[in-house]
């Protein structure tokens, strides 16, 4: 592997015109390596740290530039906070181009608060981004009425709101209407 090139582990290539994993029309970075083992998870295949592929970082922005009408990328998994460096380097250069940030994780928002206090890389990730949805999903809570996500324990939360002031703020879910959805402008910055 060159030295000078930084590779991030995917379960598939950047999904385009996704409505279904948060607001608007999104792209997808599906990472591949997850811990969690949820039982019922939809994407099993995703778990090995070994499977999909290394993709060059270089080969995700490339991707990003070519999106059109795109309001978000979502990061989704597998777990994208097992690549959090990786990670990082995609919605830093998401967010250059105007797109907000969605990231879905099995660990909880106080687990990763944990995590902070050994390497805030977490810190550094977490400021970037607009809606964590945080927690395994949990079968037996699971619920198909909520909103972009699937078991009750799992939470929508507004991370700017939040890491300023300390306390947990949950994404008003009231503001989702078709007309909000659709627009360009990132919506929670
Ligand atoms: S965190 Fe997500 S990808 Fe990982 S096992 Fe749970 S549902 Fe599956």
């Amino acid at each position: 592997m060159a030295q000078n090139k930084k590779y991030i582990r995917l379960a598939a290539d950047l999904q385009t015109d996704s409505i279904v994993d948060g607001p608007g029309l999104r792209a997808v970075l599906w990472t591949q390596g997850c811990n969690h083992h949820c039982k019922g998870c939809q994407n099993p295949q995703t778990w090995s740290f070994e499977g999909g592929g290394l993709v060059p970082l270089t080969e995700v922005f490339k991707a990003i530039d070519e999106l059109e009408y795109h309001t978000g990328l979502t990061l989704s998994g597998g777990d994208p906070l097992y690549q959090v460096h990786e990670c990082l380097e995609v919605i830093k250069y998401a967010r250059k181009k105007g797109l907000n940030i969605w990231v879905y994780t099995g660990f909880t928002w106080e687990e990763l608060m944990e995590m902070a206090k050994e390497d805030k890389v977490y810190i550094d990730f977490l400021k970037l981004i607009d809606v964590l949805v945080d927690g395994k999903f949990i079968l037996e809570q699971r619920d198909l009425s909520l909103l972009f996500r699937g078991s009750r324990n799992q939470r929508l939360i507004d991370v700017p709101k939040t890491l300023e002031s300390n306390n947990i703020v949950l994404l008003d879910e009231s503001k989702y209407n078709e007309e909000n959805m659709f627009k360009k402008e990132p919506m929670f910055i």
